[in-house]
């Protein structure tokens, strides 16, 4: 039996790039030993900003969870499905909408940030004020009490604490208040030094062949200072060390480390080294994904009996919100 409730989603987004792997899926796999997991593609979420175009969301929720599996979500360790197949998330949205004061969710910093950001999108709408609230029922409908998050999300886990609270004092003691987990984990930059990103285009996707990993690494961006093969390097400000930190063992980028400092490595040597460790370490996940490509069946599987046992957890929390609301 596992101690603690854990609640994470995503946006389908499509395919994942090497940064989200590093960084979300690698710290989930890890989280599904210990606690109660529900890893959720929250499709509803998409639509608060994306409701115009929907034409690809399906697909995208498809090679989303392709990508989480491949990488090492297993299904036997926990809850993965899709938001919108558990329908007591929108009752839920809808009672908790109720209580929720206006100006909590107007003084969310990532609602004014987002209208200045996406400017060109229509999102003055009542669905794109009210994610917040939807993203708290997300968590509070599994009872949730951990939440792995970036410190840009803290703001959300603080307003799901606060309506938590409300609905407690108002009515009864049903929801426990989430923490946020904390962890630590490898950044990966882009091809070009800034942050991995899809609006960038500096992104490896997860499921990229061996020759597109040889081509975005040979295009990476190295320390400029470096003219001739001879000269000093410095590592820390070249995006291959970044990905060698990541892919390779510490001895070894100790010693490349060294190697490149004293002007002993050129770095067309180097990047052609660290794609074939790149592919060496990619080849199993994109065997993984192939096979779940080419048998639809098996997500479809995952899909319905993760959806299946979360709709059992959210309909018992929220017999308990009814009988709590007298409704
Ligand atoms: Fe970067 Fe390698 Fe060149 Fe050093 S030798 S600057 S680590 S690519």
């Amino acid at each position: 039996m596992k101690n603690h409730v854990v609640m994470s989603g995503m946006r389908p987004t499509g395919r994942l790039h090497l940064g989200n792997m590093m960084g979300a899926l690698t710290n989930w796999i890890k989280l599904q030993d210990d606690y109660e997991c529900f890893f959720v593609v929250v499709d509803w979420h998409a639509l608060t900003t994306g409701y115009e175009n929907t034409q690809e969301l399906k697909e995208n929720i498809r090679q989303m969870v392709i990508d989480w599996v491949s990488v090492g979500l297993n299904p036997e360790k926990c809850n993965i499905f899709v938001q919108s197949h558990v329908k007591q998330h929108a009752e839920l949205h809808l009672l908790l909408s109720m209580l929720t004061p206006l100006s909590w969710l107007e003084r969310c910093p990532t609602y004014k940030e987002q209208l200045k950001q996406l400017e060109n999108k229509d999102i003055n709408t009542y669905g794109f004020l009210g994610y917040p609230v939807l993203m708290a029922t997300d968590i509070l409908i599994y009872k949730a009490d951990r939440v792995p998050v970036g410190k840009d999300q803290q703001p959300h886990i603080e307003l799901t604490r606060e309506i938590a609270r409300r609905f407690n004092y108002l009515y009864e003691p049903v929801f426990p208040e989430p923490k946020a987990l904390y962890t630590e984990f490898k950044v990966l930059p882009g091809i070009d030094g800034r942050k991995m990103s899809k609006s960038y285009d500096n992104y490896i996707e997860i499921s990229a062949s061996p020759e597109t990993i040889n081509q975005k690494v040979k295009m990476m961006v190295t320390d400029p200072a470096r003219i001739r093969k001879n000269d000093p390097g410095h590592p820390d400000v070249c995006s291959v060390f970044a990905f060698y930190n990541v892919f390779d063992e510490k001895d070894n980028v100790t010693e490349l480390r060294e190697l490149c400092e004293k002007g002993q490595i050129g770095c067309v040597e180097c990047k052609k080294k660290l794609a074939a460790i790149m592919n060496d370490k990619m080849e199993p996940i994109r065997q993984k994904r192939n096979e779940l490509e080419q048998n639809p069946a098996i997500i479809d599987d995952i899909l319905d009996n993760g959806a299946k046992r979360a709709r059992l957890v959210a309909e018992r929390t929220l017999e308990e919100v009814r009988e709590a609301m007298k409704i």
